[in-house]
């Protein structure tokens, strides 16, 4: 591609994307331009809609529509009344522990680790799952951060965060792989860690 410009930004944005790089970007710009009424359009189109419509909840850190305002006494994207919250790093942990079927309660979700995010710690939502934990009436907290350095020190800091809660808290199994990022287990591995979770802090701490 001859220093098109607008080519050349369009390849960087996608070589952002993960798991690409600027080889594949370029052969998803080709195959984008060769395509221009079945691809470009409607995506240029889906992109508009998602970014007007869609947005990460302020509370929780699920993804909702924009319109609807979550809160925690009376979530309107979780109908049932749960006293169990899973935290994981992103939607898509939450995705692979939803498909496997280990676990019905609520979720919050960070949206990386403390390493990631650098010095914008309330980016991860500890203020507002000490929140949860205090007004919804929350039995017990799962910490399903990854089996890496960076959460596990995730982990312990959101431990740290609860102390003055009344709440059990509870961390997935060390049978996860060192590493190991939840969304990448096999359901297999996932049912034990949840089931053989260790205690942190029980409710009478
Ligand atoms: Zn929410």
């Amino acid at each position: 591609m001859q220093n098109i410009s607008e080519i050349e930004d369009l390849v960087k944005l996608i070589s952002k994307l993960p798991g690409l790089g600027p080889k594949s970007a370029k052969r998803i710009v080709l195959k984008l331009i060769n395509n221009r009424d079945e691809l470009i359009k409607p995506m240029a189109k889906a992109l508009v809609e998602v970014y007007k419509n869609i947005s990460r909840c302020k509370i929780c850190g699920s993804l909702k529509p924009t319109s609807i305002e979550c809160n925690y006494y009376d979530c309107k994207i979780v109908e049932k009344k749960y006293d169990k919250i899973c935290v994981v790093e992103d939607i898509a942990d939450q995705w692979s522990i939803e498909n496997s079927n280990i676990y019905k309660g609520y979720y919050h979700i960070l949206g990386g680790t403390i390493a990631s995010v650098g010095h914008r710690k309330q980016d991860l939502l500890i203020d507002s799952l000490v929140e949860r934990v205090t007004k919804d009436k929350i039995e017990e907290v799962i910490l399903a951060t990854s089996a890496t350095v960076e959460g596990q020190t995730t982990a312990y800091y959101i431990q740290n965060s609860l102390k003055q809660t009344n709440v059990k808290i509870t961390k997935l199994a060390q049978g996860l792989p060192v590493g190991g990022e939840i969304e990448s287990l096999d359901d297999g591995t996932l049912f034990s860690a949840f089931k053989n979770r260790s205690f942190l802090k029980s409710n009478s701490d």
